[in-house]
């Protein structure tokens, strides 16, 4: 059978399989195809495990023809970010410390979506160490958005959001610590989480800055991110901040619709909000007002100190977590890094040094604590909240690559999900010109559940996820 591999998601894919009338092999091939031919034109993959990929659906294919049960994912093409050591397949975080890394081991996210069957694609473009907001940290160039060449597809992982959009997996793993998740999936129309810190393991996942870090997917629709969650979360022995209880179904209670659930909208994310990415933002609350939620106006009264606090204690704790690359354990040796990482390490240092430590990092710990206070505050009073994902469109490359401020401004929504710690979803609701419109809807600890709920139910009236970029 010959299949369009644009038009899949994962849950038609996976139904294709089940019912024999396609060979993970064929869909293997068709979506390596892709993955090469796009990969000039977008810079998406930094390595393309091909071989893995064949291997993995030899096997997929020999477990169906055996009648062996299949699960959700088996045989569903993944493309995952270079922050995931992946055992015999080389893990760069986009850097040239990590240019010929090979790690021996596997992160247990790579583990078990090994162990859930799905097929490996490649390892994707990244800002280097996941600093950045474009893509244009990376050491290996930078990644094309696939709706607009001229422009980024947000980062840092901006490879996977890419590598989906153009329809050369059906989902992509990412890891979120200001942002990374959400942005691109907005400026590539696609559906992203951050989950709650400590949902899932991040045991081998290169680490960022520690107490904000969380793994997360993109996906072409809620449904699918639902079921990559379902595979991914759960404890782990290995990391202790992984969160203890058994692994949980995630598409359950998808369905349940909005009627009677409470959204509230934070004033100050609206203060000084581009009017044309307002106006999209407020279209699709009016829907999900159709649908018979309830729309409050709320408060978050310290958001205004999210991006100040956030370039305090990330820069502290990446200036530790790259402490190890000395050149004797992994890599090359510091002379290395490139700029943004080296501008980070300098940063965290003066923070964290003695006599600026309570005036910098102390400061910022307890500031927030005050952010996560307006949070919890909020959901006493609503289920979910609901504000834009990105200040702007996707922007032109090279735009704001000189300007570290103005990058740095591009986090002012999405930073503060990570220092309380709460999950947050993005979701498609749809574009100004050619460009896509992402919006975030947020919940308390631990209701990932609850924002799939209220995203499936927008994107059944919506379905921007059907407007695909135009690439050959
Ligand atoms: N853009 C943010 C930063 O550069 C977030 C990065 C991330 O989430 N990894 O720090």
């Amino acid at each position: 059978m010959k299949v369009d591999v644009t038009e899949l998601t994962i849950k038609s894919a996976s139904d294709l399989l089940a019912k024999k009338q396609i060979k993970a092999k064929e869909l293997t091939e068709a979506f390596l195809k892709r993955a090469y031919g796009l990969n000039k034109k977008l810079n998406c993959y930094i390595t393309i495990s091909a071989d893995v990929a064949q291997k993995q659906a030899e096997k997929v294919d020999k477990l169906i023809a055996d009648n062996q049960p299949v699960g959700p994912t088996l045989g569903i093409p993944i493309a995952v970010k270079d922050m995931f050591t992946t055992r015999g397949i080389k893990t760069t975080a986009a850097s040239r410390v990590l240019e010929n890394y090979m790690p021996v081991y596997d992160a247990t996210v790579i583990s078990r979506l090994k162990e859930a069957n799905t097929i490996f694609i490649g390892k994707t473009n990244q800002d280097a160490w996941a600093h950045g907001a474009s893509g244009e940290n990376s050491d290996f160039g930078p990644t094309k958005n696939p709706y607009d060449l001229i422009r980024v597809p947000g980062g840092s992982s901006s490879g996977s959001a890419a590598a989906l959009a153009a329809s050369t997996c059906l989902a992509a793993t990412g890891t979120d610590t200001g942002g990374s998740i959400r942005q691109p999936a907005a400026f590539c129309n696609l559906v992203g989480l951050k989950p709650t810190y400590g949902r899932v393991s991040r045991y081998g996942i290169i680490a960022m800055a520690s107490s904000l870090d969380a793994i997360g997917h993109f996906t072409k629709t809620v449904y699918d991110n639902a079921l990559i969650l379902s595979a991914t979360a759960g404890p782990d022995s290995f990391d202790a901040t992984c969160v203890q209880g058994a692994a949980s179904d995630y598409t359950q209670g998808i369905h349940g619709g909005v009627k009677g659930l409470k959204i509230g909208l934070p004033r100050e994310y609206y203060e000084n909000l581009d009017e044309k990415i307002k106006k999209t933002i407020l279209t699709a609350v009016k829907k999900l007002e159709g649908l018979g939620a309830k729309i409050e106006e709320v408060s978050l009264p310290h958001t205004e100190y999210g991006v100040a606090t956030y370039y305090i204690i990330q820069p502290s704790e990446v200036s530790a977590n790259l402490a190890r690359y000395d050149g004797i354990r992994f890599g090359r040796d510091r002379s290395k890094f490139g700029a943004e990482a080296k501008r980070r390490i300098i940063l965290g240092t003066y923070a964290l040094s003695a006599g600026y430590y309570d005036a910098f990092y102390l400061k910022a710990m307890k500031v927030r604590r005050l952010i996560r206070e307006d949070f919890l505050k909020v959901f006493r009073g609503v289920d979910v909240t609901i504000c834009p994902t990105s200040p702007t469109l996707p922007f032109c490359l090279g735009q704001k690559v000189n300007d570290p401020l103005a990058m740095y401004l591009s986090d002012i929504y999405t930073v503060t999900a990570n220092l309380v710690g709460v999950p947050s979803l993005n979701i498609p609701c749809g574009f100004i010109g050619h460009l896509p419109v992402g919006m975030q809807i947020i919940g308390p600890d631990f209701s990932e559940k609850l924002l799939y709920q209220v995203g499936y139910a927008y994107e059944q009236e919506t379905k921007w996820y059907e407007r695909k970029p135009s690439l050959a």
